[in-house]
């Protein structure tokens, strides 16, 4: 069969799949451009595997765009019209999102098709046959897209119709196995990618608690409150009250630099202890709670808890010990 010259975008993970996936049709000389995404609840892993991404595009020689999935992700992901997996990752959503922005790069660069990296059956909810299909008809690319591992496992897309790029030359691999790619990247001799493995932090149970929290109970929260979750330990006070603690010196010295108006900073006065940040209300009777969790934390035994208040304004207060249920109040 005779091909046609083609143009495609590929969604460029920093993973071995879609390094794999995209050098198969690179080789039957179609010219691609890289997607990556990147996004606020990026796990460590996953801003590894964004400067792996940049990698792989430099090895396989195509151009990388790499877009950040913005305020209206934050939207999505507080009512996803698919919901959630098993904890707050609205991964069909997530997927049709990411290919309705890829969709729009596609007809940007003049590109006939998208390719990914998908493998039917390899992970529980996006890469089931039902629900692959589902998130292509959603995400606009209907027939448009082509998975150069499993192809042989789907009816034959547009591109491969049109002769733009050769099925032959495809594969049929289905389920969690890598030993085929594996193969490839040797074969290629291909170095630029990340082991598989790991979700982004909405995978994650601790950090899906803590933003369920903010979700249902600050209606004003920010790109800021977003990424205070990403570390030290978390405390509901009451309703419309959280506080944050850092969990070592580096945390702690972290607060102060975050800190801002309206959030205020607690500092210990007259104890070695953890540094805190709260949202909300700044009453003498939250203030309390939160100075005697601040003195829990750092084993402070006296009955006055002093503390450096400051919320624009500096001043020392002296709190009253008194009993707090800490892990009852732990997010
Ligand atoms: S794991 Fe996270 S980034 Fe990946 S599809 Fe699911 S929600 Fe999206």
């Amino acid at each position: 069969m005779s091909h046609k010259p083609g143009k495609a975008v590929s969604l460029i993970s920093g993973g071995l799949d879609s390094a794999v996936a995209t050098k198969l049709i690179l080789e039957q000389g179609i010219s691609v451009t890289g997607v990556h995404f990147t996004s606020l609840f990026a796990s460590k892993r996953d801003k590894e595997r964004g400067l792996q991404a940049v990698r792989t595009a430099g090895e396989l020689g195509i151009p990388l765009i790499v877009i950040d999935k913005g305020p209206e992700y934050i939207e999505l992901i507080k009512n996803p019209r698919y919901g959630y997996g098993k904890n707050m990752n609205p991964c069909i959503d997530c997927r049709i999102f990411m290919l309705q922005k890829v969709r729009a790069i596609m007809e940007q660069e003049g590109a006939s098709f998208v390719i990914t990296g998908e493998v039917l059956g390899q992970r529980p909810m996006s890469q089931q046959r039902d629900t692959i299909n589902l998130i292509e008809k959603r995400s606009g690319l209907k027939g448009l897209i082509v998975r150069p591992l499993s192809a042989k496992l789907f009816s034959p897309s547009e591109p491969e119709e049109a002769g733009i790029v050769d099925r032959g030359q495809l594969l049929g691999l289905s389920g969690r196995s890598r030993t085929t790619q594996q193969e490839l990247v040797d074969k290629y001799h291909m170095k630029a990618y990340s082991s598989p493995g790991g979700g982004c932090l909405l995978t994650d149970p601790i950090f899906s608690s803590k933003l369920r929290d903010l979700f249902n109970d600050d209606r004003d929260f920010t790109i800021k409150d977003i990424e205070l979750l990403t570390f030290g330990r978390h405390f509901r006070i009451n309703h419309g009250t959280k506080l944050v603690i850092g969990r070592n010196q580096k945390e702690n010295e972290t607060l102060e630099t975050l800190w801002a108006v309206p959030y205020i900073l607690l500092s210990p006065e007259d104890f070695k202890g953890p540094k805190g940040m709260i949202k909300g209300r700044a009453d003498r009777e939250t203030l309390t709670v939160a100075a005697n969790i601040l003195g829990f934390y750092g084993k402070h035994d006296a009955q006055q808890i002093t503390l450096e208040i400051n919320n624009g304004t500096r001043k020392t207060v002296c709190f009253e010990k008194i009993d707090v249920d800490v892990e009852r109040l732990r997010i």
